[in-house]
């Protein structure tokens, strides 16, 4: 038997970074500024701790295309590298700079924002450019230095004569990667992955209205006014919000402010959110987010993915499965928390620990946050139940956790607009509405009007007609049937409905026994009797001698089939 190494040279490696090193090549201007704000973020703790003597400043990171040289710039004044720092962390591949500096200043930097942790994120610049130079000069009095390399195993570093602090990342993009050399794209990913990181990100120039200068307005001499053009000044283009409002103090913001966010988020969205939820969590996990309920229709096909997930305030993905529990992707918003390790493949994520507990804990947080909005103004809860309930109803369904806290605030509307929470529903029904078995009787209507003389029946005698129409309702009420005793949830036009003990059994039929035979065999011939029941009872209504049921299981049946069934 022999033993050996498998030789891993980089020669082998290389070609297989700009291939698989992440699928998608956009993202390596993700990781170049995430590197970059790491750089900034590392200098300013280093000022704070007294390990750096330098004046921190208000730095920005900028971003430039040249065109015509085909090259685009990355550029930072952050905390720089000498020479022997590059020979460290760039020519290591897979060493991780960030993660040594974490180890180094352990519990004071842990809130730092810091994003790197792989020691991958510089060589996706490799995936677009086919050589990438790096200009540094460390914060240190050390020389600067300028480091090449064509992607070939072979680099030179020699000096450079960059004075200012800071890095500058030059890629000489690739003859398939030009894309990258356009503005209006580059514009576009930095608004998607770059828009709310810590530091100013500069992209350009634009002119705006001096806010030093008042135009003059003056008058001609037959009166006329005319006002002089407002003076122009150039500035900055800051493409990103370093400071969203996730990332500060529930007290410290209002609810315009959670308005405002929203709008930035979606930016095409005309309609404003319900209400929003705050997470924020620092133990056993880290977590921030806001989380809002738009308006839902009843359709099953509401638009989900909306929630948009970050890492220290870099955007990584909208597809937040396996994260967040099924039934809140139909929510909006944004969470971020560097504990969720995505490396991983979803269903591995789904088994993790620490993301079971997120799940969890968002899952109580928007129990929460339902129930103190139901205690704290019921009426405008109840005006958002028909936008809100969807997501309710579906959680109450899928998470059990959910299920048990939803019963304080789960609502069920009435025909008559009344909305009862089901223990008062259970109060006011638990006299009248019992079968001979002391079973209750929970009546429904789908449609107010398809089942207007059903309802009105079941009302004249003195029944509670609630009104429920969500298209998973006949799943919800198989799961309270389940759970609550000795309940039955019956439709108004079932057959069911005449097992109820009437308070009022005096009532005459105005049919003489001969003309019911009569009737109920010619209704017998026309209405298939496996599908409907025929009933010839004392009914209340008068518009109403007879009715005609429909078997409430049958029915269920054929629903639970069209929502896919189970429950
Ligand atoms: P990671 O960010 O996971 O540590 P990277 O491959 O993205 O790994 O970067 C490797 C290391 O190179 C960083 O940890 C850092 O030490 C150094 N580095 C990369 N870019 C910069 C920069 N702009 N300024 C200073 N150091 C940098
Ligand atoms: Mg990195």
């Amino acid at each position: 038997m022999t033993k050996g190494n498998i030789n891993v040279s980089v020669e082998n490696i290389f070609p297989l970074i700009k291939k698989f090193l992440y699928s998608d090549h956009e993202i390596f201007l993700r990781e170049l500024i995430s590197n970059a704000t790491d750089a900034t973020l590392k200098l300013k703790h280093l000022t704070s701790v007294g390990d750096a003597k330098v004046e921190y400043g208000t730095p920005l990171i900028e971003v430039k295309v040249d065109k015509k040289g085909k090259k685009l710039h990355i550029i930072d004044q952050g905390l720089g590298m000498t020479a022997e720092e590059v020979e460290k962390y760039i020519n290591q591949i897979a060493f991780s700079g960030a993660e040594e500096f974490l180890d180094k200043y352990k519990d004071s930097a842990k809130d730092s924002g810091i994003i790197g942790h792989f020691g991958l994120g510089f060589y996706s610049a490799f995936m677009v450019a086919k050589k990438v130079e790096i200009i540094t000069k460390s914060y240190t009095d050390a020389p600067a230095a300028h480091w090449t390399c064509d992607g070939s195993p072979e680099f030179s570093l020699t000096k450079s004569k960059k004075t200012e602090r800071g890095t500058e990342i030059i890629l000489h993009i690739a003859d398939d990667s030009t894309e990258f050399l356009e503005e209006a794209r580059i514009r576009a990913l930095l608004l998607k992955y770059n828009k709310f990181m810590p530091i100013p990100i500069k992209f350009g120039t634009k002119e705006i209205n001096d806010p030093d200068f008042t135009p003059k307005t003056t008058k001609d001499k037959d009166g006329k006014e005319t006002t002089e053009p407002h003076k122009k000044i150039t500035v900055d283009n800051i493409i990103n919000n370093p400071n969203p409002a996730w990332t500060k103090q529930p007290a410290d913001l209002k609810d315009e402010d959670y308005k405002d966010f929203y709008r930035e988020l979606y930016p095409m969205q005309f309609e404003e959110p319900l209400f929003n939820i705050h997470l924020n969590v620092d133990y056993p996990f880290h977590l921030t987010g806001i989380l809002y309920f738009p308006k839902m229709t009843n359709d099953l096909n509401i638009q989900k993915d909306k929630i948009q997930l970050y890492q220290n305030q870099v955007y990584v993905t909208d597809n937040v499965e396996g994260i967040v529990p099924e039934f809140l992707t139909m929510l909006r918003g944004v969470i971020d928390s560097p504990d969720i390790p995505l490396n991983v493949s979803r269903s591995y994520l789904q088994a993790d620990g620490a993301v079971k507990k997120i799940s969890s804990y968002i899952t109580r947080k928007v129990a929460d946050k339902l129930k103190s909005l139901f205690n704290n103004n019921r009426e405008d809860f109840e005006a958002k139940w028909n936008d809100i309930k969807i997501v309710i109803e579906y959680g109450m369904l899928s998470e059990e956790k959910f299920f048990e806290k939803a019963d304080a605030f789960a609502l069920y509307p009435t025909v008559d607009n009344k909305y009862y929470t089901y223990e008062e529903l259970f109060n006011k029904i638990k006299a009248n509405q019992t079968d001979k078995d002391g079973k209750l009787i929970i009546l429904y209507a789908s449609n107010k009007d398809a089942q207007h003389s059903y309802i009105d029946a079941a009302k004249a005698k003195g029944y509670e007609v609630l009104l429920l129409d969500s298209p998973i309702i006949s799943h919800l009420m198989q799961k309270l049937e389940s759970t609550k005793e000795n309940i039955t949830f019956s439709r108004v036009d079932a057959d069911n409905i005449d097992k109820l003990i009437s308070k009022d059994d005096t009532k005459i039929s105005k049919l003489t026994d001969e003309q019911k035979t009569e009737l109920e065999t010619v209704l017998k011939e026309v209405i298939p009797s496996e599908k409907f029941m025929v009933q010839l009872e004392p009914m209340d209504s008068d518009a109403t001698p007879f009715m005609i049921t429909q078997p409430e299981f049958m029915r269920r049946m054929k629903e639970m089939q069209a929502t896919g069934g189970g429950g």
